[in-house]
């Protein structure tokens, strides 16, 4: 590190304050801040490792490689076989000729490593693409999914009011399970005086029919407590999230560490993607996305989703969740968790 810091400060490399020559504990604490990978942090505003609204001026696999250094003293196996950051498609790529996942591998040239995604299959070897490119045709992909903020200002109307419908639909939903409720109580009670006070039903049939009507209380309990539970439709928070990853895709994925990528690639192609060397798509038949399809099904039909739609719409939010969660994991605890097994 001192090598470069020499370098940069020969280069002319000043303090900002004092516009002396940085000194080297500045300089190694400037190498690791993640404002130039696009995430600011103001601990005393409660703000750690927000995306920021700029665009990052180094990328975030060279910002790894650098914490690497930082920590080790030296080099990463960066151009090795084994680094998963420069191989963030690795295993979610599949070979379009055999369906088996691509790998990442890197040969020396006479200058520096050359890395490519290439099929793992012996017997298909179909596949050879330079890392860069494959990562463009992702970017490519990946951009389509973007989504305006205007389209958000809809969705966002869509949904709270799917959440109104929603919301009457379970009132009502829980005072009809409610009214039969009280019905089988009321039930058991008559069973209690025919037994014991009029004394009209015998041990047996008393023991029978109680035990039927305990049966039916259970379920609709049970019932009761699953509707009471169910998710709200409606999460302001979730979906100024969702906002943020739609708004830009491939800035959002680019500046983002090796594991975030991973979650978000997920995110966005939960069955994976295929490639051919020339491009990348899904492998299922291309189907409208579901931000799109809840727009056009609630706004020109003026009504509800139809089942299959609702069903899409639970696990959209649910991947989202479950993005927001792995993202909210401090990198530098993902980090040291990666490189302490590299
Ligand atoms: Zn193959």
């Amino acid at each position: 590190m001192s090598e470069a810091y020499h370098k940069v400060t020969a280069l002319g490399l000043k303090s900002f304050k004092s516009s002396t020559v940085i000194t080297l504990t500045n300089f190694r604490k400037m190498l690791s801040n993640r404002l130039y990978v696009g995430f600011i942090s103001f601990p005393t505003f409660g703000i750690e490792n927000q995306p920021a609204d700029f665009q990052p001026i180094i990328s975030s696999d060279l910002f790894d490689k650098v914490q690497y250094f930082l920590e080790h003293g030296h080099r990463s196996r960066a151009n090795s076989k084994s680094d998963p950051a420069t191989f963030p498609l690795r295993a979610f790529v599949r070979c379009c000729r055999c369906g088996v996942p691509i790998t990442g591998s890197s040969s020396k040239g006479r200058q520096k490593y050359y890395a490519y995604y290439h099929c793992r299959n012996r017997a298909c070897r179909s596949i050879t693409v330079p890392v860069d490119k494959l990562h463009e045709q992702f970017h490519r992909l990946l951009a389509v999914q973007s989504k305006s903020a205007h389209d958000f200002t809809r969705l966002k109307s869509v949904l709270f009011q799917l959440a109104e419908q929603r919301s009457s639909h379970t009132a009502a939903r829980l005072q009809q399970l409610s009214d039969t409720l009280s019905a089988l109580e009321e039930k058991k009670r008559i069973l209690v005086d025919a037994r014991f006070v009029e004394k009209a039903l015998d041990q047996e049939t008393f023991s029978e029919q109680v035990r039927h009507v305990d049966g039916e209380i259970k379920k609709i309990r049970a019932n009761i407590e699953k509707v009471g539970t169910e998710p709200a439709v409606f999460d302001e928070a979730l979906l100024e999230f969702a906002e943020e990853v739609y708004k830009t895709p491939t800035i959002f994925w680019g500046r983002s560490s090796i594991n975030h990528k991973r979650a978000i690639q997920h995110h966005f192609f939960p069955e994976g993607i295929v490639a051919d060397g020339e491009k990348v798509g899904t492998s299922s038949s291309p189907t409208p996305d579901f931000i799109t399809s809840i727009l056009s099904a609630c706004e020109e039909g003026g009504g509800s989703p139809s089942d299959d739609l609702w069903n899409r719409f639970e696990s959209w939010i649910l991947s989202l969740r479950l993005l927001k969660k792995c993202l909210d994991t401090p990198e530098d605890e993902i980090a040291k968790w990666r490189y302490r097994k590299p």
